[in-house]
Parts: C-alpha cells; sequence; structure tokens
C-alpha cells in the first residue's frame, strides 16, 4: 500500500505538486491522468524513489513493513530503453538483484519472457523485436524482480492502436495474475477506463478527481463522471 500525505515537489519554480493526499491499497490498479504538464510524471518519479519530496510524506508498506521503493517499484516508460549490446534474455535480467547465480539470473528471465509471450526469444538480440514486443521485454524486465508496485509512465503511447490493445490485455492478465500494485500513468481516458479500478485527475497540483471504475466497466462516453474527466484533459 502506498500512503501520501501533503506531498509537494517544486523545481525551483512554482511547486508542480502542491499537496497530493493518495492512499493507494495494495493490489489497487490506479490511472492517472490530467494534461500535459500537470505533475503526472513527477508523482510516478516520486512513488519510485527516483525524486525526493519537497515536503510532505510518502510511504509504501506490506503489511506493516516499510518499503524500500529501490526495491519495491519497477517502472516501465514510453520508450523500452533496452540495451542494444545485451541479448533480450540479458535485458531482462538487468531487473533482477545483484548476487543471483547465472544459471538461476537466465532460469528467471526466461520465465519472466515466458509471461510476455517471448519464451523462445531469449538467446536474440532486441534489435530484431517490434515496437510492441519491445515494450514486452522491457516489461519483463519489470516483473522479473517480482516487484510490489509498478509504476507504468505512458508505456503503450508510441504503440499502433491494435498492438496497444493486445498490450492492454497482457498488462491486465499480469497484473490479475501476479497481484501487484499498478499506477498507470496515460493521456488517453479510455484506456485508463479500460485497465484501472480507480482514475484519479491531477490538476494544478492536486487531486482534483478521484473517480472508482465499477464494473461492468462503462464505455468510454458511457458514465457522467467519465465523461467530466475526458472534458477537464
Ligand atoms: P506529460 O503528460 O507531458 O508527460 P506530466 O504530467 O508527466 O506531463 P511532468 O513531467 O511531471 O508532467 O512535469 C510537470 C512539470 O514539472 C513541468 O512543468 C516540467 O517542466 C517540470 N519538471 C519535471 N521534471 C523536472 C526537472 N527534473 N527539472 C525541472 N522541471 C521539471
Ligand atoms: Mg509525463
Amino acid at each position: 500500500a502506498v500512503g501520501i500525505r501533503g506531498l509537494r515537489k517544486a523545481f525551483g519554480g512554482p511547486a508542480v505538486l502542491q499537496g497530493i493526499d493518495l492512499d493507494i491499497p495494495a493490489g489497487q490498479f490506479l490511472a492517472v491522468v490530467g494534461r500535459s504538464g500537470c505533475g503526472k510524471s513527477t508523482l510516478l518519479r516520486l512513488i519510485a524513489g527516483l525524486e525526493q519530496p519537497g515536503g510532505g510524506s510518502l510511504t509504501l508498506r506490506a503489511g506493516q513493513d516499510l518499503l524500500a521503493p529501490a526495491a519495491a517499484v519497477r517502472l516501465m516508460f514510453q520508450e523500452p530503453r533496452l540495451l542494444p549490446w545485451s541479448s533480450i534474455g540479458g535485458n531482462v535480467e538487468v531487473g533482477l538483484p545483484r548476487g543471483l547465480a547465472a544459471a538461476e539470473r537466465a532460469a528467471r528471465a526466461r520465465a519472466a519472457l515466458a509471461e510476455v509471450g517471448l519464451a523462445e526469444r531469449a538467446a536474440e538480440w532486441p534489435a530484431v523485436l517490434s515496437g510492441g514486443q519491445k515494450q514486452r521485454v522491457a516489461l519483463a524486465r519489470a516483473l522479473v524482480s517480482r516487484p510490489r508496485l509498478l509504476a507504468l509512465d505512458e508505456p503503450l503511447g508510441a504503440l499502433d492502436a491494435l498492438t496497444r490493445i493486445g498490450m492492454q490485455a497482457l498488462v491486465e492478465a499480469v497484473w490479475r495474475a501476479e497481484g501487484f500494485t499498478a499506477v498507470l500513468v496515460t493521456h488517453d481516458v479510455g484506456e485508463a477506463v479500460a485497465l484501472a479500478d480507480r482514475v484519479i485527475l491531477l490538476e494544478q497540483g492536486r487531486v482534483a478527481m478521484d473517480v472508482p471504475i465499477d464494473l461492468p466497466r462503462p464505455r468510454r462516453h458511457g458514465d457522467a463522471a467519465l465523461a467530466a474527466l475526458e472534458a477537464r484533459i
């Protein structure tokens, strides 16, 4: 679970985040939407421990235990950020902690690649993969360490529409199978509603809307709260 209280962040100028209060229960799939520049990536980087808060607090817990973001959170971005000089399996192994034997590293990487449908490709090079396949490798690299929280910053933003639908289904399947907490930043309210069980809108540095997505999922324009979300981004 993530507990965020009065979280503030500025980069010299006016504060980007001006007091975020947000509890993310363990296992929730939260989507964060909002206009470009509203601070979505900044919030995700704070959750992942890549930035330090300018004020307020942010804690990650498993039950009573405090977790270190570096060990508990993995990120996925719009670009897969694969190492071109390393094999596909080697790229997935990058996500593992140090100190594991080589055979175990390879076995875990293969298992993660199998989860994303690329079990047979471990020995090949990233350059031979399509954009969608590269994102599958990035997902395997994020999952291989079994994170408590997966932070997704527009991970499907660069994919064509069909590939994106396939990746949405894959992200949802691994989330259901693994039970991690997911925080997805997206410009696409339709994608947020398709995947998340809660959508928040960031505006002027605060959580301006907090919308639970009840099953069955509403259609993109079929629900007043979602239409209001779409109208504001
Ligand atoms: P987008 O949808 O375009 O990705 P975003 O909501 O993710 O936007 P952020 O990347 O979080 O927005 O940026 C929010 C604001 O903070 C922007 O004005 C940006 O210029 C500023 N900002 C973010 N990171 C830094 C940084 N490292 N140094 C200075 N300013 C930054
Ligand atoms: Mg961003």
